[in-house]
């Protein structure tokens, strides 16, 4: 598990990171980068080259100075022969002339080409990286939107995929011309003369102490940054979700001071990083200038007075300022590499984020995992005991059930007793997973309580068949169905994006959506507001039911779909969905026992367990739960056993 960069251990979205030993900015080039390589590659080598006649200009500068001005020293150029040099001093002042200008074009012609090809590259890794982790996202399992909301996962897609912006152009390329350019100009330096050359040796090997020093230091300090960005857009997307709740409760103030303390968390974490930056700058400018105070004084000397300390040789002025200026690109080239240490450190933080995403556990299909092609949509649970990953405590223990293709099975029960449970397993929302951990303890309570037994379609066990096929098997109206932004005709054709305006027309009429939504201002056409705000709860219901019917599917599960609509509404639904239950295996959860009478069976779920089972009339005989809930709802309460009520009195204190 991740881990917060203030060690608190708090979940965070990459809480899988660490599965894969790769480091983490070697995993996003390796997954995310290999179709682009060639641009990449070539964009490298472009802004590489680029240094190359940038120096060049000092150097024609430092030989001009000394060959053709000063007269005091031969027109040389370093890798040119001198046979191919002009002798005259108006030829070679044409030569460096000619040079310059050439330079000068190569440099920008060079620099607009690489900032060309790397920025299409950044972008194109960008997007690679933002849809693939978003496939990814989609696919992970519920446990992990369970553990961390919307507002973290839109942090990670969004602000950690701009930051390797900044990973390719501030990091990759400006350091690979750094180094390219601190090497270069230490060579020059070397040819030119080697001996103050070794003697200002001492400064590249200082800054790169420091440069790791600091890299090391920086680093929580950005994983802290991202964290807080994320904890920050959870916060504001919280809010602005729950808008409504906090206008009825009038709870503005709370949430601003919550904002604000979220804000403050970000800000001091931002401060944090940001005063490390800055504390590094100085110091290694004050390292350079140093070096640059030392040149001028020994080489002012040297060519003044002839050779300081135990230097030999000569030094031409010309030589001098080609050194003084290679000793300043050189310290430029260091100093660049703390700023190019700090974007790294940005970038890796963010690519430990997306990395965590992408191996976080996803209900992953096996290898051999078949297509559940045409099923009859034959239900079997056998001994099924399940927790969920955030629990100690089983949701379900020993569920056994079968459903019959095209039978109706109710599922009734308290609330929290398990019912929608039973339903999400079916749908693969959450695995049975019979962990090694619970195998291998032998003893009796373990082992009760350890998560076990199938769930199987047509016989398959859902584990062996493809997520996707399995489900799209599957009609799933939820107890709070969601509804896209878009127009009521989007919403159900969600099903099947391919289906003519008839079939969508046929679905809302059997869902009971027809007459309200010809009512609305554009029929078909109108949009619904986000999560569907513009409608009422049984409206959004009826939508989701016409989607679910849409798809036609062999297993039909409403999870109390009929709950937000009136009766005579639901007397009309319910007569439609009779005649679409009769050819699919149907799963009603209802708390009104109504929706449920007429099922083939009806299983009573009791904290976690099938209490009862048995059709209306025979549970009703049976006297028990059942029974119970059922003199509940017709208002019978005479009839009432006096357990019932002191259990119902112990819940509601609880
Ligand atoms: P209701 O009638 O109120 O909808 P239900 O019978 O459908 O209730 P479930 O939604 O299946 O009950 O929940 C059963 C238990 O599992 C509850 O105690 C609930 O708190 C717990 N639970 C549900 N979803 C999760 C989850 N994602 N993670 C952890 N616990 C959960």
């Amino acid at each position: 598990m991740g881990v917060n960069a203030d060690g608190s251990g708090e979940p965070v979205p990459g809480d899988g990171a660490g599965d894969d030993s790769r480091h983490p900015v070697v995993w996003l080039f390796d997954e995310y980068a290999r179709p682009y390589w060639k641009s990449f590659a070539g964009g490298l080598a472009l802004s590489t080259t680029e240094q190359f006649p940038s120096r060049l200009q000092t150097v024609l500068i430092g030989v001009a100075i000394d060959a053709v001005l000063l007269g005091s020293g031969p027109f040389r150029l370093p890798l040119v022969p001198d046979s191919w040099l002009p002798t005259g001093q108006s030829a070679q002042l044409r030569l460096a002339l000619v040079l310059l200008f050439g330079s000068f074009a190569a440099v920008a012609v060079l620099n607009f080409t690489s900032r060309r090809v790397l920025g299409r590259f950044a972008q194109a890794f960008q997007h690679e990286v933002r849809t693939e982790v978003f496939d990814t996202v989609q696919r992970l399992e519920m446990d992990y939107f369970d553990q961390h909301d919307t507002g973290e996962v839109m942090s990670v897609l969004n602000d950690d995929v701009q930051e390797l912006q900044s990973l390719v152009g501030g990091v990759l390329a400006r350091g690979l011309s750094l180094v390219t350019v601190a090497v270069a100009s230490y060579a020059y330096l070397l040819w030119l003369n080697w001996q103050l050359a070794v003697v200002l040796s001492f400064v590249p090997v200082v800054l790169f102490g420091m440069s790791y020093g600091f890299s090391r230091w920086i680093e929580p300090k950005q994983l802290a940054v991202r964290e807080r960005v994320g904890d920050l857009n959870s916060r504001l997307n919280n809010n602005i979700d729950g808008v409504s709740v906090i206008k009825a409760f009038g709870t503005e103030s709370t949430e601003r001071e919550r904002v604000r303390s979220a804000s403050r968390d970000h800000r001091d974490a931002q401060w944090d990083a940001h005063w490390a930056s800055a504390a590094m700058d100085p110091v290694t400018r004050t390292v350079s200038q140093l070096a640059r105070v030392v040149t001028l004084v020994l080489g002012g000397v040297w060519v003044l007075s002839g050779p300081p300390l135990f230097f030999t040789g000569t030094l031409t002025p010309g030589a001098l300022y080609v050194f003084f200026r290679y000793v300043g690109s050189l310290m430029v080239a260091m100093q660049g590499v703390a700023e190019v240490v700090d974007a790294y450190q940005t970038g890796k933080a963010a690519a430990t984020r997306l990395q965590g995403v992408v191996e976080h556990d996803t209900v992953v299909d096996h290898p051999d995992a078949r297509e559940l092609t045409d099923p009859d949509g034959a239900v079997s649970y056998d001994d099924v005991t399940f927790t969920y990953p955030s629990r100690d405590e089983p949701t379900l223990s020993n569920v056994s059930f079968e459903a019959d293709p095209g039978e109706t099975v109710g599922i009734v029960g308290p609330t929290g007793a398990g019912k929608s449970t039973v339903l999400k397993l079916l749908l693969r929302y959450y695995d049975v997973r019979e962990s090694a951990d619970s195998r291998a303890h032998q003893d009796a309570s373990s082992s009760e309580n350890a998560d076990r037994g199938t769930i199987s379609v047509d016989g398959t066990d859902v584990r062996d068949v493809t997520v996707e096929s399995l489900r799209g098997a599957i009609g799933y109206v939820s107890q709070d169905p969601f509804l896209f932004y878009g127009t009521v005709r989007e919403n159900v054709a969600y099903a099947r994006p391919e289906a003519d305006d008839e079939a969508v027309v046929e679905a809302a009429k059997l869902a009971g959506a027809h007459e309200f939504v010809a009512d609305l201002p554009d029929g078909y056409d109108t949009t619904v507001g986000e999560r569907g705000v513009k409608l009422s709860g049984g409206q959004r219901q009826r939508i989701a039911i016409a989607r679910a019917i849409l798809r036609d599917p062999a297993i039909l599960v409403l999870d109390e779909a009929t709950s937000h609509v009136d009766n005579e509404t639901e007397v009309l639904i319910q007569r439609t969905l009779d005649e679409l239950a009769a050819d699919r295996t149907t799963f009603v959860v209802a708390h009104r026992l109504s929706t449920v009478r007429d099922a083939d069976r009806i299983l009573v779920v009791d904290d976690g367990e099938i209490a009862e089972r048995g059709t209306h009339d025979e549970l009703l005989d049976r006297d028990g739960l059942y029974a119970n809930l059922w003199h509940v709802q017709v208002g019978d309460v005479t009839a009432l056993p006096d357990a019932f009520l002191e259990r119902v009195r112990r819940e509601e204190s609880a």
